[in-house]
């Protein structure tokens, strides 16, 4: 149905009820799509509502809610893992449907995943190691053990061969890069604490890692060996975390180990599946087409893309049409961690996989398509929504100036902080004083990790996966941190007075906190002469004289030192004949200033732009 809209431009219009799915950060242009109008049209009736926006821009919820109301439509917003679901959606795969149905005659036991973390030097490698010698089967695999990124051993347990497999790299860092991808492969996590160093910074980390998630902890308590090791000690500092051990009343297992010369390695793969049994319901479907996770992948000069992927359900097939992320392919062939050829991996199996096109990220979920065609499509689709996507994530997720918006829109409930300092006296003293912030009823506050030292990778991927804002106190970001923080759209601040911190949070929570803008000077013109058009205006011919003069850009007009004009915009810019976007310093320009036509002579233009101000 078309109708007459505001400013008299023709859009399809809904009726009242029909609901439009949109993803966070979609533009005009998406919604344009998906009622069949042209996205200039878009734009003049929002324009009309009184909101100006470009076709490309992404737009916030509300903005697309007044236009939709307009319209006759109601907005609904999607995130990215429903709109990818969506999109399986429209291939007829319904992962979610699909495990619903499966009853448990369907499902099989299947092997836990375990990823070893704790503080640097503690011994996670050593341990690994000393695991992979442990298989009881290894000697009938032949071939050395190669690192593929996982690898599976056999264990006796209370009689009975179990296999465990391990997720080869050590750390929290994979493990929460894969998290903040929406990838869970972790059933069960070791902390390795060396019994002569106690908890450290990291091993804390680690804790806060596997909590977050939800993973149950395994304590390796290890070095055993080692003269002056205190194993009793770790066990007592741990219970400041929550990890109390069995011997004292809790329920977390400590083992205690020496992974170097191969002490207690089999207790602790007992107490791995112990606490696997316990709490876990471990089971997989192992008959349908195979889904899961890359745990690892590179560009192999001779073989080409190469995967190592970890089936969490299903069997995975040489021959299968697989997609992985956004990368697409048929498995050509599989090989497991020492190197044999595999034809069938099923739930829980690292394999590395070859015959992929490109290259998919770890923690990218994988799944088996009907046929290469669909494989293909899907992931081209894959690859429109992650541009889409990465537009829409320059903005912010959570920040503290529009933590109560957020609060008021019933979309957080607490807010969730990252504490860096450059010393844990400091940081100490700041979660202190935070959490005695008066906070009020509705709304929580909640220091999700605490650390020492500059901001790392890590601390802006939990800050992704909690949707937490990230506060130094005299610290800086690590290497490319930076660039990290921005593309997520983490919100980090930096302080070097601790009330200042206090402050600003306390201000968040009372939703005072609202950005300052400061202006900036762009650029200046000098107007030379001045060319009368009928069609245009006038146009000021000018000569830049200092920085730039972009199209667009706010500007006002000065006379003797007196603004004559202000809360103008150039609204054309040429040099010579043609249309520019940007004129510099010392070249000559003729500039439109849309219905404002008071410039004269020797007049100068004055361009800039309104930032905001960093705090103190
Ligand atoms: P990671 O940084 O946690 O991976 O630690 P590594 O596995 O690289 O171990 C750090 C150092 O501690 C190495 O020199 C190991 O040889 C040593 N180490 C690891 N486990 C033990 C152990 O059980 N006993 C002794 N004496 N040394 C160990």
């Amino acid at each position: 149905m078309q109708a007459p809209s505001l400013g008299g431009v023709q859009v399809p219009r809904g009726n009242g009820t029909t609901v439009v799915r949109l993803r966070h950060g979609a533009s005009l242009n998406d919604f344009a799509d998906k009622i069949d109008a042209n996205p200039a049209a878009l734009v003049t009736v929002l324009f009309h509502l009184g909101e100006m926006a470009t076709a490309t821009q992404s737009l916030d919820e509300d903005t697309f809610g007044t236009l939709a109301t307009e319209l006759g439509y109601q907005i609904e917003m999607v995130s990215a893992e429903e709109e990818d679901r969506e999109l399986l959606g429209a291939f007829d795969i319904d992962l979610q449907a699909e495990e619903a149905d499966e009853s448990d005659e369907d499902l099989a036991v299947r092997p836990p995943v375990v990823t070893v973390m704790g503080h640097v030097d503690h011994g996670k490698t050593k341990l690994l190691d000393a695991i992979r010698k442990s298989d009881v089967v290894a000697g009938e695999h032949g071939g050395i053990t190669q690192h593929i990124g996982a690898y599976q051993i056999t264990h006796e347990h209370e009689g009975t061969d179990r296999a465990i497999t391990f997720i080869d790299t050590p750390g929290h860092e994979a493990f929460t890069a894969m998290r903040a991808r929406g990838a869970q492969v972790t059933d069960i996590a070791i902390l390795v604490v060396a019994a002569d160093d106690g908890v450290m910074p990291q091993t804390v980390e680690a804790v806060n890692h596997a909590q977050a998630a939800g993973v149950p902890i395994v304590v390796a308590v290890n070095k055993i060996d080692v003269e002056g090791a205190n194993p009793a000690k770790v066990r007592q500092q741990l219970t400041e975390y929550n990890l109390v051990a069995e011997e004292y009343g809790g329920d977390t297992m400590f083992v205690d180990v020496a992974a170097k010369p191969g002490i207690g390695i089999d207790s602790l793969i007992d107490a791995v599946l112990l606490t696997a049994d316990a709490s876990l319901d471990l089971r997989a479907n192992p008959t349908k087409d195979a889904r899961g996770v890359a745990i690892e992948a590179n560009l192999d000069k001779g073989r080409g893309p190469v995967a190592t992927v970890l089936v969490q359900a299903g069997t995975l097939h040489v021959g299968d049409a697989i997609v992985a992320g956004t990368a697409y392919g048929r498995v050509r062939a599989m090989f497991d961690e020492h190197g044999n050829a595999v034809e069938a991996a099923t739930p829980a199996r690292p394999v590395q996989v070859l015959g992929l096109t490109s290259v998919p990220g770890a923690g990218d979920t994988f799944l088996v398509a009907p046929d290469d065609r669909t494989a293909r499509q899907i992931a081209e689709k894959r690859q429109a929504a992650e541009r889409a996507a990465t537009l829409a994530k320059r903005r912010k997720r959570i920040s503290l100036e529009d933590f109560d918006v957020e609060l008021k829109k019933g979309k957080v409930e607490s807010l969730n902080l990252i504490l860096k300092g450059d010393v844990s006296g400091a940081v100490e003293a700041l979660e202190d004083a935070l959490l005695k912030i008066d906070v009020g009823e509705e709304v929580e506050l909640r220091v999700i990790h605490r650390g020492v030292g500059a901001i790392t990778q890590n601390d802006v991927n939990l800050a992704t996966v909690d949707s937490a804002v990230i506060i130094g106190f005299n610290v800086k970001y690590g290497e490319r941190v930076e660039e990290l923080a921005e593309r997520e759209g983490v919100d980090v601040k930096f302080y070097s007075v601790i009330y200042q911190a206090i402050e600003d949070v306390e201000a968040a929570l009372k939703g005072m906190l609202k950005p300052e803008y400061e202006e900036v000077q762009l650029g200046t013109a000098e107007i030379r002469q001045v060319f009368r058009s009928s069609k245009f205006g006038n146009i000021a011919g000018s000569v830049v004289r200092s920085g730039s003069i972009r199209r667009n850009s706010k500007a006002r007009v000065l006379r003797n030192g007196t603004v004559v004009g202000d809360n103008l915009t150039i609204e054309s810019l040429r040099r010579e004949k043609d249309d520019v976007t940007e004129v510099r310093e010392g070249f000559e320009c003729g500039i439109g200033l849309g219905s404002f036509n008071d410039v004269n002579e020797g007049d100068t233009i004055e361009t800039f732009e309104m930032r905001e101000k960093p705090r103190a």
